[in-house]
């Protein structure tokens, strides 16, 4: 079966807009994916026909909008390979997710206890991780890259010692597109028992996700980074860890049973799920999540590696541009710096073509600073940019390079 691009634009409008005249090019897919109809029809579905507090309420429309929010739970519990559906916990987005766990390390951590982190962690899983021993007076450490962006494992690995309470790193990289070995790292954490979370922000949207198989104790998302709505993410977690994690945040729904002066905790996932939940925003993610693990991945991975294998063939050949990361294993993300001027200008002028890119340090100063540039400009793709998309960068980039001359 072929990857049919075209019939997967039809089902995303907004790709057939135009910015001032030119047709819009969305290169700005790590920073957030567009949302298919289906998802769209979801929300809107929601609203218009069961709109309701779930869980509490003793009517119809309460009831099919529960059904509908733990359907999608479902939904990305199987998607993941979830032991069961208990251990998804619904976010409201990666950095949450991440918060959550961190918020109960910091009460687990002890004086000499350590946290493993890496040099090309994005803020939100590492300002977590700095805090959380900042409150437990443990270590942070971090684990450098080689300056391609790959990640040196075989410092990773000196770096492991019993003192390791927890290993956190990405799927994959937001701002250079590094792969991780992510079964390679956790195996060697699990040598010194160290828990594992991998910042799942960039790789739950290039194909088949299986927190069993990579043997991680905890993976985050976020919803709108694969064609769901923003303001709704998942942690996963293995349930005897979840179990026992310090409870997040307290209120409604997270209790089993309340006095005056104390309180019982519900049983998971409830316990983590403070407060009237993002209702529309986990059916609209179940809808995603549906409609994403419909797709031909192999197809889809041989069309995303057509796309990355071009841009870098391009960016090879282009004078006066410099790739930043350069990792042999690698997906969805150009990153890239130009003589001409800076990432800045090269994103406004790109703007005024109609194409979209990011530009600026991509909330990894730390690792900005590691490989020397001040930010730098990144196109990052998804399984709806076409080859005729990563010419029209390419196009459009020289006559910025112009312009800037
Ligand atoms: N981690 C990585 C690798 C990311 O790319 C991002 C967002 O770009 C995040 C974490 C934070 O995700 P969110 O802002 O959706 O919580």
């Amino acid at each position: 079966m072929t990857f049919d691009v075209a019939a997967i634009r039809e089902q995303f409008p907004i790709l057939s807009r135009e910015v001032d005249g030119k047709p819009l090019v969305y290169l700005d897919n790590a920073a957030t994916t567009q949302k298919p109809q289906c998802v769209i029809d979801a929300l809107v579905d929601y609203y218009s026909t069961c709109n309701s507090n779930v869980h509490r309420g003793a009517h119809r429309l309460a009831d099919e909008a529960t059904q509908r929010y733990e359907g999608a739970r479902d939904i990305v519990a199987g998607f993941i390979n979830a032991d069961c559906r208990e251990e998804v916990v619904w976010t409201s987005g990666t950095t949450e997710a991440i918060n959550v766990v961190a918020h109960g390390l910091a009460q687990l951590l002890k004086a000499d206890d350590e946290v493993l982190v890496t040099e090309m962690e994005h803020h939100a899983n590492l300002v977590t991780w700095q805090q959380a021993c900042k409150q437990a007076g443990a270590t942070l450490k971090v684990a450098p890259i080689c300056d391609n962006g790959e990640l040196r494992v075989d410092e990773f690995e000196k770096l492991l010692s019993d003192n390791t309470k927890l290993v956190a790193f990405p799927h994959v990289s937001n701002s250079l597109g590094t792969i991780n070995p992510v079964k390679q790292l956790v195996q060697l954490a699990k040598k010194v028992g160290a828990w594992v979370l991998v910042d799942g922000a960039q790789g739950i949207a290039h194909g088949a996700v299986d927190v069993r198989d990579l043997g991680c104790d905890f993976y985050a998302f976020s919803g709108h980074k694969v064609f769901g709505p923003t303001g709704i993410g998942v942690l996963w977690g293995r349930k005897s860890l979840l179990e026992e994690w310090p409870v997040w945040q307290t209120g409604g729904e997270m209790i089993s049973e309340v006095t005056y002066q104390d309180a019982r905790w519900n049983e998971l996932p409830y316990r983590l799920e403070a407060g009237t939940p993002h209702i529309a925003g986990a059916i609209g993610l179940g809808e995603a999540i549906r409609w994403f693990s419909e797709l031909d991945f192999d197809g889809m991975k041989a069309h995303e590696t057509a796309l990355m294998e071009s841009a870098t063939r391009q960016a090879e050949a282009f004078e006066g541009l410099t790739i930043i990361g350069n990792s042999p294993e690698k997906t969805g993300v150009l990153s890239f710096v130009m003589d001409a001027g800076h990432p800045a200008d090269i994103g406004f002028l790109l703007d005024r073509q109609g194409i979209a890119i990011r530009t600026g340090h991509h909330c990894a100063e730390p690792l900005m600073n590691r490989l020397g540039v001040p930010g730098t400009a990144r196109a990052s793709f998804s399984i709806y940019n076409t080859l005729e998309e990563v010419d029209a960068l390419f196009a459009a980039l020289k006559k910025v390079q112009m312009m800037l001359a």
